[in-house]
């Protein structure tokens, strides 16, 4: 079994579509560590891939903002209105899908889906030391999460966490390591690098390919600032930041 892990996809179309066909044949199962939507000008074409296509889905928290599951104060004002933006625009069946999203972790052939980290589904895991609190809790030896929009990983030995698996790269987990890793964001990437990411996983050889592929990002900008979005959110993802 191989599986497609995508993340942070937030309605960005053409992203998703590079994705979709930069993997064509390369995985049996589709997966989604969570924010489908939020910033980005095509929530209804991603939400439409994502209930067909991703066998197992968890929410992230622009999910929540975006059907009324979140108190938008705790949104920074350019995000708000993204998530009001997003709320608007869904169709009936889709904000019913997001609604019906379960929150991570959700365990799936032997590994974890989380959005932040297995213990918070709003936590942000940045560095190895914020990594360290949450392994001793986890039962599972390896956790695929989002959130923070970098592609990578932190291992645990028992002992200490280290940051693995620098992307872009093939990384061969250890059977005895305890491993989170986050495919990076579809859809708006803060790595320095505008290009869509994902990871392509193999179970039976413990093995995760971290994937990078550009696409149109100059079309996805010119819809959001059609849309009347934050002109912030179109220049960032040439920036891939
Ligand atoms: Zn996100």
């Amino acid at each position: 079994m191989r599986y497609l892990i995508l993340s942070d996809i937030h309605s960005n179309w053409e992203a998703l579509e590079a994705v979709i066909e930069a993997t064509k044949g390369t995985y049996d199962r589709a997966l989604c560590c969570g924010d489908l939507v939020g910033y980005g000008p095509d929530p209804n074409p991603v939400v439409d891939w994502v209930r067909t296509n991703c066998q197992v889905v968890i929410r992230g928290n622009h999910d929540r903002a975006a059907v009324g599951l979140e108190d938008l104060e705790w949104f920074n004002p350019i995000a708000r209105t993204a998530a009001e933006w997003t709320l608007k625009t869904l169709t009936p069946v889709n904000r019913d899908y997001i609604l019906r999203l379960p929150q991570g972790p959700v365990a799936v052939d032997g590994f974890l889906l989380a959005h932040g980290s297995p213990l918070d589904e709003d936590e942000y895991l940045v560095h190895a030391t914020e990594a360290a609190h949450q392994f001793p809790y986890v039962s599972h030896n390896l956790t695929f999460i989002g959130h923070t929009h970098l592609q990578g990983g932190f291992a645990w030995n028992g002992k200490r966490a280290t940051q693995v698996c620098r992307a872009p790269q093939e990384c061969q987990l250890d059977g005895e390591t305890q491993y989170f890793i986050n495919p990076g964001s579809v859809g708006q990437p803060r790595d320095s690098n505008p290009q869509a990411a994902y990871v392509i996983y193999e179970p039976e050889k413990r093995f995760v390919k971290f994937g990078r592929v550009p696409y149109d990002v100059g079309a996805v900008q010119k819809k959001i600032r059609d849309a009347g979005l934050h002109t912030t959110l179109a220049d960032r993802l040439s920036l891939g930041r």
